[in-house]
């Protein structure tokens, strides 16, 4: 039988009147455990700065040992905002682990032709050890020309079919930044994989499918979701490791959770309503209402933030949680082609 939301959050009624939801506990110590229950934040600062930090040292032990600074290369194509503070976030990273970065900008009426001769020089230069170009691209240009067109062994987005390919045999040479994150993640956090019931909602190629690969090869059982799934919760409800890639704003309830689990939430949504915020985020709410005022949006997942709270072990914030990761695997796949190309 499905469980409802309301077996873990009391109506507002119900908060008046404290014997009525009492019934549903063995004991008084049962339901204030549930009932003031807040799940563990995961914080991806604490796991982001560790792996930015091993990078710098192996970035400094390249240079001292073999005069070698890997180089990335950063495409950005078009006056996308969020794309330029991606790239901005990215660039910055570099400057904190010692990676040298060259940052491209082409306008946003660039052919496929134009950007494919950028990409071609950039994998005929030697100095260069990453290509990123960040997505999407304005849409007069082909995408998957342009993944194709960068060279594997620099491609540190793990996008080329060449890439993909490996990482589906279980043999990658990169992996995707943001399932990386995860499982470093996940890792850093001691939380156990192999025999694990793990749900991934989403199946893009960017996220849903490589971490449902990365989870599989860590001997998890994986269930994949997506938008013709039926009865999504009942599925979602059997996961010890729910991660949602969805691109909806707090679309995971409460009901979706199974009590106790580790809920990775990928999504990145711009909320911009009082109403909607004050119902995602409890007692962060005003903080948020205050940011919504000063500039007009914050950040959700695709996860509830406060039903998450009630049901969920682990969780990981929007902002502060996946997002930093993907930056950091960035560094970290950027050094790994700098020492793979000189057979490092
Ligand atoms: P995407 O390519 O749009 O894929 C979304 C997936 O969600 C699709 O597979 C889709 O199913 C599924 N879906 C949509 N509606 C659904 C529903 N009602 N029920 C079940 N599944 C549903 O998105 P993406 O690129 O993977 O990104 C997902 C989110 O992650 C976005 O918010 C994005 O901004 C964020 N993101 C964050 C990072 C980071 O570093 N933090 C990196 C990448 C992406 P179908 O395949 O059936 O359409």
């Amino acid at each position: 039988m499905r469980a409802s939301f309301s077996e873990f959050s009391p109506s507002g009624s119900e908060r008046a009147q404290p014997q009525r939801i009492l019934h549903r506990y063995a004991t008084i110590g049962a339901m204030i455990a549930r009932e003031t229950h807040r799940a563990e934040i995961l914080d991806g600062r604490t796991a982001a700065a560790q792996i930015k930090s091993e990078v710098a040292a192996e970035v400094a032990a390249l240079k001292s040992e073999h005069d070698v600074t890997p180089r990335l290369a950063a495409v950005l194509v078009g006056d996308d905002a969020a794309s330029a503070v991606y790239v901005r976030n990215k660039i910055r990273a570099c400057e904190e682990v010692g990676i040298a970065s060259d940052h491209r900008t082409l306008p946003a009426t660039t052919t496929t032709g134009e950007l494919f001769s950028l990409v071609s020089d950039l994998n005929r230069n030697d100095d260069v050890d990453g290509i990123l170009v960040q997505l999407p691209l304005p849409k007069q240009i082909d995408e998957s020309v342009i993944i194709e067109a960068i060279d594997p062994a620099k491609d540190v987005d793990a996008f080329h079919p060449a890439n993909v390919g490996l990482l589906a045999m279980g043999r990658p040479r990169f992996v995707p930044c943001t399932p990386a994150g995860i499982i470093e993640l996940l890792d850093r956090n001691k939380i156990e994989i192999a025999g694990a019931n793990a749900c991934v909602v989403g199946r893009s190629q960017i996220v849903g499918r490589p971490i449902a690969s990365l989870l599989l090869q860590r001997n998890a059982t994986v269930t994949i979701c997506h938008s013709q799934t039926r009865d999504l919760p009942k599925v979602t409800r059997q996961a010890d490791i729910l991660v949602a890639a969805i691109g909806r704003p707090a679309f995971i309830r409460g009901d979706y959770i199974k009590p106790g689990a580790t809920v990775i939430d990928v999504g990145v949504n711009k909320v911009t309503d009082v109403d909607e915020a004050r119902d995602y985020f409890g007692n962060e709410a005003e903080k948020r209402i205050e940011a919504i005022e000063k500039r007009g949006y914050t950040l959700v997942g695709d996860v509830h933030p406060a039903e998450a709270d009630r049901v969920a072990g682990k969780r990981t914030p929007v902002p502060g949680g996946v997002g930093l990761l993907t930056v950091a695997m960035l560094m970290k796949n950027t050094l790994q082609a700098a020492k793979r190309r000189r057979g490092l």
